[in-house]
C-alpha cells in the first residue's frame, strides 16, 4: 500500500532523512516510532506529498509522489503535527469548509459530516467554535477533517502530542477503531503509545531505520539475559569496569547513582554467579540483585541512544 524506497532528505546541509526504505501493507496499523529530531515528520511530510525528497521514491498503492501528487493527497487522509484549525470557526462549519475543499457536497457532505463525527464523538460539540475546545476535543476534529471523503489511508503525525492520559486513550481507541477498515501510518516517541496500538514499529533515529517488525517480535529479538543490580560501596563507574569483565556479560548501563547504584547488566548467557562472585569478592553490599526480562523500552533506549 506505501512502498518508501531509498528516502533521502538534506535541509541544506543537514541529513534529516538518510535512505530509509519500509512498507506498510493495506489494513496495517503501522506506528513510526523514534526520538524527537529523529525525521518522523519529514517522513510523514515526504509521503503525502506536502515536502519533495532529496533523492529516493515513495509509492502509494500504483502513485508515486513525483507524478501523481492529486491522487496520493486524495487517498490519504492527513493529520499534521500542528493540526491546522481555523479556531473562529464552528466546528460543523470548519468540517463543512474541509469536505467542500475535497469536492464533496450537498446531501454527500451532510453524510460524510454525520459519519466523521461519529467515529470521531464529536457530535456534541459540532455547533461549538474550535477555540472553546479542550486540546483532546481539538484532536478529534483534526482527525475527523482528515477522515473527510473517506480515505484509504491516514497519516498521522503525532495524534496524542500534549493530551492528558484520558484523551490519549481515547484518541488511540477511535485510531484502533478506524484501523479496522483502514491503513493507518502513524509517528510517535511514545513507546508504550505504539505497542498499544500498532500490529508493526518502524523505529527511526537520526534519520535511518533502526528497527522494523511486528512488536512481539521485536520483543523476542531484544530477550537478551539481563539482570538488574543495585549496590552501596562502589563508585558507578569502577562498578561498570568491573562487571564488564564477567564472562557473559557484554554491557553494562548505570541505571541511577544517588547513594547506591542501580546498574542493568546485560549478556547472551546466564551469568548471575560469576556477578555474585564478583560481587562477593569486593565486599560490595548488595541491596538488589533482581531478573529481568528486556523490555520493548529498554529496546528502544538503546536503539536510540546517542
Ligand atoms: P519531532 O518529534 O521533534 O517533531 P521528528 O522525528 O518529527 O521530531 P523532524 O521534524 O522530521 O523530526 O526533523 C528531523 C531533523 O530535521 C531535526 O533535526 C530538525 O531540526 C530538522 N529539520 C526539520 N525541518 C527542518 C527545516 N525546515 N529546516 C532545517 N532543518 C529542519
Amino acid at each position: 500500500m506505501i512502498k518508501v524506497e531509498g528516502l533521502t532528505k538534506y535541509y541544506g546541509d543537514f541529513l534529516a532523512v538518510d535512505g530509509i526504505s519500509f512498507e506498510v501493507k493495506s489494513g496495517e496499523i503501522v506506528g513510526l516510532l523514534g526520538p524527537n529530531g529523529a525525521g518522523k515528520t519529514t517522513t510523514l511530510r515526504i509521503l503525502t506529498g506536502y515536502l519533495l525528497p532529496s533523492s529516493g521514491n515513495v509509492k502509494i498503492k500504483d502513485y508515486d509522489i513525483y507524478n501523481d501528487l492529486r491522487e496520493i493527497k486524495r487517498i490519504i487522509g492527513y493529520l499534521p503535527e500542528q493540526t491546522p484549525l481555523y479556531t473562529d470557526m464552528l466546528v460543523y462549519d470548519y468540517l463543512s469548509f474541509v469536505g467542500d475543499s475535497r469536492g464533496i457536497e450537498g446531501e454527500s457532505l451532510l453524510q460524510e459530516l454525520k459519519r466523521v463525527a461519529d467515529i470521531c464523538k464529536i457530535k456534541d460539540v459540532m455547533h461549538k467554535p474550535i477555540s472553546e475546545l479542550s486540546k483532546g476535543y481539538r484532536q478529534r476534529v483534526g482527525l475527523a477533517a482528515a477522515l473527510l471523503g473517506d480515505p484509504e489511508i491516514l497519516v498521522l503525525d503525532e495524534p496524542t502530542s500534549g493530551l492528558d492520559p484520558n484523551q490519549i486513550i481515547e484518541i488511540r481507541e477511535i485510531i484502533k477503531e478506524i484501523g479496522k477498515e483502514k491503513t493507518v501510518l502513524f509517528s510517535t516517541h511514545i513507546l508504550s503509545e505504539a505497542e498499544a496500538t500498532c500490529d508493526r514499529l518502524v523505529i527511526i533515529h537520526k534519520g535511518k531505520i533502526v528497527a522494523d517488525g511486528k512488536t512481539e517480535d521485536l520483543k523476542r529479538g531484544g530477550e537478551r539475559f539481563s539482570v538488574d543490580v543495585e549496590l552501596e560501596g562502589v563508585k558507578g563507574a569502577d562498578a561498570v569496569d568491573e562487571f564488564k569483565k564477567v564472562k557473559g556479560v557484554e554491557e553494562v548501563e548505570i541505571k541511577q547513582e544517588n547513594g547506591s547504584v542501580r546498574l542493568g547488566v546485560y549478556g547472551e548467557s546466564d551469568f548471575r554467579r560469576e556477578v555474585y562472585s564478583l560481587i562477593k569478592s569486593k565486599d560490595w553490599q548488595l541491596l538488589e540483585f533482581v531478573r529481568k526480562s528486556e523490555t520493548l523500552e529498554e529496546i528502544f533506549r538503546k536503539l536510540t541512544r546517542e
